[in-house]
């Protein structure tokens, strides 16, 4: 059997074993390079999944090759850029307790925020493999899980989904609360009650945060300068931490940047794991719209270029390609549920979206506008296609590109079904001086500027 087939076969057999989510991610983008004296060399992405894969899952991966192949082979994983370089890694797997009866704490978890729907892309790979392997494995994997990056990229989503997660899948109380939140709950340590004492504060904080197997603290750089906020903090975190409790945190920071922060508190963030979560890029942006919006009832039939319009545009975080979508939801159905097509979004988003961005990225409106002046189709302007009644106008769609925005002519030929920027250079030279002779041209480039304006 060719190696390939073994490794397809191990697949199926290893997704009937597990949820789809898990092996989304930890076996999907992996790989059987070599099966040799005994060995088996298997190819994983990052770090987080070697570590994962062998603490979680290296007896389900044994025994699976072995029915597979009918031979025993011993694993060995290896980094898609690093070879022979793996660390000896006790392994100690420990499956968390069957879903009980929840207990009283009450929790604070979104239940709409899961891994479920969480979309992964590049830019947040490693943070949400790290999430799910704490989710799976609370206070034994990572500990803590420091998460940090900008606003509206999703920590808060990630926070909850790994909540949500260990509440469902096993007894463990979880807390999820905001510094904000944090405060105010040990300010009211110092109140005193009517009878002039604060022991039930006390009590009340004490039996809040140090009886929960998991803590979630979101937004850690509110927790300010506050600094006997920061002390009961760190008092928290070392009896959580040395229970072996699960300890979660998020920032907008790392927390080498945290200044406001006593060091030795963000030393203790540095003990676990800390991950970075970035913008999206065009392809994650354009995976979550199409999740958005396909997930909507007026969503379907949402042509492609109304999401490249959204997604070129957004590019800043996901909570405001959400806002787009909710914005462009809210205007079809106001003019009376009218199909969503290009024209409207643009209509629907003009002053949601960042002017300077609208009009640079007008690449998908010229294509219309001259694919429709033609009446031949988008794609066939960004198709391979030389006849003449689809490369002129072609020309003429770049050569409008190239005035109308600023866009580069490498960018222009990416656009323009990847060519090559010479050929962009040589469309627009071409009808600018064919302007200079054609009268009947140059009118035409008038009117279809008025038309993408
Ligand atoms: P942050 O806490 O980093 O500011 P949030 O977690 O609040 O960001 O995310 C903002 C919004 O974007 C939320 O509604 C969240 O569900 C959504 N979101 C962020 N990242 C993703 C993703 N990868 N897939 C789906 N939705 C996402
Ligand atoms: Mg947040």
């Amino acid at each position: 059997m060719n190696i390939e087939v073994i490794w397809s076969n191990f697949l199926t057999s290893i997704k009937e074993q597990i949820t789809s989510l898990a092996f989304d991610t930890w076996f999907k983008d992996t790989k059987l390079i070599e099966l040799k004296d005994g060995k088996a060399k298997i190819v994983v992405p990052m770090h987080i999944h070697k570590k994962h894969l062998l603490e979680n899952y290296k007896e389900m991966i044994e025994n699976t090759l072995n029915l597979v192949t009918g031979t025993n082979f011993e694993i060995e994983f290896i980094l898609e850029e690093e070879l022979n370089n793996e660390s000896d890694i006790d392994i100690d797997v420990d499956m968390i307790g069957v879903p009980a009866a929840k207990n009283k704490i009450e929790s604070n978890l979104n239940p709409k925020y899961l891994f479920e729907n969480f979309i992964v892309g590049e830019s947040n790979r490693f943070a949400h493999a790290a999430a799910l392997s704490v989710a799976e494995n609370p206070g034994k994997m990572y500990n803590p899980l420091f998460i940090y990056g900008k606003s509206g990229l999703g920590k808060t989503h990630l926070m909850h989904a790994i909540g949500n997660y260990i509440l469902n899948n096993s007894n463990k109380n979880v807390l999820y609360v905001t510094s904000d939140q944090f405060i105010e709950d040990f300010v009211g340590i110092n109140k005193k009650d009517k009878k002039g004492t604060n022991f039930d504060y006390v009590d009340y904080f004490k039996s809040k945060y140090r009886n929960v197997d998991v803590l979630i603290i979101d937004d850690i750089q509110f927790l300010g300068s506050a600094t006997q906020t920061q002390q009961e903090f760190f008092h928290t975190f070392n009896k959580l931490y040395d229970d072996n409790k699960q300890i979660i945190i998020s920032s907008d920071r790392s927390p080498d940047d945290l200044k406001i922060l006593e060091d030795r508190l963000r030393t203790r963030f540095s003990w676990g794991l800390t991950v970075n979560i970035f913008p999206p890029d065009l392809e994650l942006r354009k995976n979550i719209l199409i999740k958005k919006i396909t997930g909507q009832s007026i969503g379907n039939n949402v042509p492609e270029e109304v999401i490249e319009y959204i997604a070129n545009n957004c590019q800043s975080d996901v909570r405001q390609l959400e806002g787009a979508v909710t914005r462009l939801f809210a205007f079809a159905t106001m003019m009376n549920g009218s199909d969503i097509t290009l024209d409207l979004a643009i209509d629907a988003l003009k002053d949601y979206l960042n002017k300077t961005v609208g009009t640079k990225n007008s690449v998908q409106r010229i294509q219309r506008v001259v694919a429709d002046y033609y009446q031949i189709s988008v794609d066939d302007l960004k198709s391979k296609k030389r006849h003449a009644s689809v490369a002129y106008p072609r020309q003429i769609a770049m050569y409008l590109t190239r005035t109308l925005t600023d866009e580069s002519f490498p960018k222009i030929g990416i656009e323009f079904g990847g060519r090559d920027h010479s050929t962009v250079i040589h469309s627009v030279e071409k009808i600018t001086e064919e302007m200079k002779k054609n009268k009947q041209l140059k009118n035409l480039i008038t009117t279809l500027k008025e038309q993408v304006k």
